[in-house]
């Protein structure tokens, strides 16, 4: 007897691995694997968290009426047209749920975000890589991939794991080349981390164009990532065709109201801001000093730095030295980058011990 047969398209999925937390021999070290805030979560986000223990027994708002309001409100938007979901992650699926099957081809880029491929194929779609030009996004190579069967393309700006950004200019130039029946999904879950008033107009595509969904998560910048509040914005029809297969109740209502203090909490978003900018420059400064050992930092928009190791020094020796000090970061042999970590800006000590670490495994001293 063989059971029920999975679909073979799911067979073809390998499963999320998600950073950890422990050491083989299960030591607490500081986590530095999956782009947490440092800095905690806004003290209003969690005394709201806390009020909601008084309505357990209660469904959530399906609707998500107060969150959407204060998104709207936040930032300009339209509140019927905000989709959300159980982190940015559902939304994600959601959008390839709604928007590719069997015989389709979606496409993202080399070192993209582990959830497209996932995303892509639950589906039955076909996944496309585009290649990349030195870890960074390429707009050529997307829209040299594109054919008569694309319905998706997934661009998260900044990208992870590579930090790296697509300026303005860029993504313009993406949205200009695609057909309008192609959904570009460009994923946002960085956008509080991007350089001063850089702005890759993704907000406002999704405003005026058919075919642009951006998505939004409150995992990283606004210290939420345990509550899983994700969302999304795009043209009507695109939203009102992802409502259809969203799970009724999938975002809690501690979470809406985490969330939507969260949002108000503006001098912990500023604080957090200033403090990832401050430490991912010196970070990449000094791994800049280790390029005689073959070390280099990716230039990053993010609240993480992909560290490459060309030199003697390989990056899974590294990951081990770097555990065995106390920091656990992301190794990513799984995506196609066994040559890098992936290193999340943590405390001002958590970056200076990773620093030092480094610097004694490089031989540096
Ligand atoms: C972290 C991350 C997300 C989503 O996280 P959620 O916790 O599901 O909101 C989405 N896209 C990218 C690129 C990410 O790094």
């Amino acid at each position: 007897m063989n059971g029920p047969a999975p679909k073979p398209w799911i067979m073809q999925i390998a499963p999320y691995v998600p950073g950890r937390s422990t050491t083989e021999d299960g030591r607490k070290v500081a986590k530095l694997s999956s782009n947490e805030n440092p800095l905690g979560t806004s003290p209003r986000a969690r005394e709201a968290f806390a009020s909601a223990a008084t309505s357990l027994e209660r469904y959530p708002d399906a609707g998500a009426a107060d969150l959407r309001e204060a998104l709207a409100a936040k930032h300009g938007l339209d509140p019927a047209r905000i989709i959300y979901g159980n982190g940015s992650d559902e939304v994600l699926h959601l959008a390839a749920g709604a928007f590719a099957g069997p015989g389709d081809e979606v496409i993202y880029v080399n070192y993209g975000f582990a959830v497209y491929p996932i995303a892509t194929r639950r589906t039955g779609a076909t996944p496309v890589i585009a290649p990349d030009k030195d870890y960074a996004t390429d707009v050529d190579a997307i829209l040299a991939a594109v054919t008569d069967r694309t319905t998706m393309v997934f661009v998260a700006n900044p990208n992870n794991p590579t930090g790296t950004y697509a300026p303005r200019s860029e993504i313009e130039r993406l949205h200009a080349g695609l057909r309008d029946d192609i959904l570009l999904v460009l994923d946002h879950a960085y956008a509080e981390y991007i350089d001063g008033a850089d702005d890759d107009g993704a907000m406002a595509l999704a405003e005026r164009a058919s075919n642009v969904l951006v998505t939004r998560t409150f995992s990283k910048m606004y210290g939420l990532a345990a509550e899983r509040i994700g969302w999304g914005y795009g043209a009507a029809p695109l939203i009102e065709a992802m409502h259809r297969i969203r799970l009724p109740f999938s975002i809690t209502i501690a979470g809406q109201s985490a969330a939507i203090a969260a949002l108000g909490d503006t001098d912990f978003v500023a604080n957090a801001a200033a403090h990832n900018a401050k430490w991912r420059t010196w970070f990449s400064d000094e791994i800049a000093k280790l390029g005689n050992a073959g070390l280099r930092a990716i230039p990053s928009q993010a609240n993480f730095v992909l560290v490459v190791f060309e030199g003697d020094l390989t990056a899974e020796t590294a990951y081990k030295g770097l555990m065995d000090a106390g920091y656990i970061v992301r190794w990513l042999p799984g995506q196609g980058l066994p040559h890098g970590l992936r290193i999340t800006i943590g405390t001002e000590d958590e970056t200076r011990g990773v620093i030092a670490a480094l610097r004694t495994l490089a031989g540096a001293e």
